[in-house]
């Protein structure tokens, strides 16, 4: 199939992805991915950041960041599995990963490690990690997109980008950035992304980034975004 008929063919399935989510639920949108014959060369690894009792930032509602991290990762999940992809979570529940530690800081070590170690054993491995913004101006807004120093992630991250700003955040100049100091990112061995979805400082953002179709939205942009990536690469 050529490029074009596939990058149709995976768009129509991610709207029609949605549309199932939001009428039929979850479980219906398993039931289609397991019949969707599609290839599975690759393995999107779903990181929703933080986690237990590291909740990340927190939001001018008091909310938590590895909260809206979850929500947005879960609903990502479906719809990659709609297009025929193969993921593998990195959680699924309110918690974190570590496997060893007494204080905060050494299970948070452990935990970050535990991710790279999931990304790097798994074959076919590609890296979406979900993250919020936060800022102590609240005046900022709109995504952003961070990438390993790891073959592919530049190129990923730019057309991830693009996507998000035209869908989401018209207007917007934020750039994308190499993901310096960040733990996992610094790590990974597989083309990898980090996604800061918005800004939790800003009321706004945080508004929009609560409701399902907001959270619907941006994750048609970024699996359709992903799914055209790996159909290229
Ligand atoms: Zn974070």
């Amino acid at each position: 199939m050529k490029n074009g008929k596939l990058w149709m063919l995976l768009y129509g399935l991610t709207i029609a992805g949605v549309l199932l989510a939001a009428y039929w639920g979850s479980r219906t949108a398993t039931v289609i991915a397991e019949k969707t014959p599609l290839p599975r060369r690759h393995c999107i690894i779903i990181d929703a950041g933080h986690g237990g009792e590291d909740g990340g930032a927190t939001s001018c509602t008091g909310r938590l960041e590895s909260t809206y991290n979850l929500e947005i990762a879960l609903r990502l999940n479906d719809l990659f599995h709609l297009m025929g992809y193969s993921t593998r979570m990195i959680r699924t529940q309110d918690t974190a990963i570590y496997t060893r530690g007494e204080t905060l800081s050494q299970k948070k070590m452990s935990d970050l490690k535990e991710r790279v170690r999931i990304v790097n054993e798994t074959e076919g491995a590609l890296l979406v990690s979900i993250h919020q913004n936060t800022f102590s101006d609240s005046r900022y807004s709109g995504a952003q997109v961070f990438y390993a120093q790891t073959e592919g992630s530049e190129a990923l991250a730019k057309q991830l980008q693009a996507a998000l700003t035209s869908a989401l955040n018209p207007g917007s100049n934020r750039m994308i950035k190499q993901s310096r100091g960040i733990y996992l990112m610094d790590h990974i061995e597989k083309t990898g992304v980090l996604i800061e979805c918005g800004f939790l400082s800003n009321p706004e953002e945080e508004a929009k980034l609560q409701t399902s179709a907001y959270q619907k939205k941006m994750c048609c942009v970024i699996a359709a975004t992903v799914g055209e990536y790996l159909s290229n690469s």
